[in-house]
């Protein structure tokens, strides 16, 4: 008799990285980096998650000293990205920019 796997049950721990849920979309947020603070408040509150930390040498900031204190950017990946609007809802200085997706 075949078996099938109950609900509720994560037979392989961690194994939510192969459901890719950016298929789900409609909205999209690109992020402005010559607007960006690199508060991470974006990064906080995205509830996949779906924004992570990367060395931020190559992108701009909103001023050099910024640039120069905080090394890091945020950098929304969109195989998980949902399209939820929070990271565009929170973001203190409107860097973030919400757009229809073209699929
Ligand atoms: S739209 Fe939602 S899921 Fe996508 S990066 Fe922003 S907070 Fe995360
Ligand atoms: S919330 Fe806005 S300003 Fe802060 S790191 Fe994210 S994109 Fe940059």
């Amino acid at each position: 008799m075949d078996m099938i796997t109950r609900g509720a049950i994560i037979p392989d721990a961690g194994n939510s990285v192969e459901n890719k849920t950016g298929s789900w979309r409609v909205f999209k947020p690109i992020i402005h980096y010559e607007k960006c603070i690199r508060c991470f408040i974006c990064w906080q509150y995205c509830p996949e998650p779906a924004i992570y930390k990367k060395d931020g040498s190559e992108y701009p900031a909103k001023n050099d000293a910024i640039k120069k204190r905080i090394t890091e950017v945020p950098v929304i990946d969109y195989d998980y990205c949902k399209g939820c609007g929070i990271c565009y809802e929170e973001c203190p200085v409107n860097a973030i920019e919400f757009v229809k997706e073209e699929k």
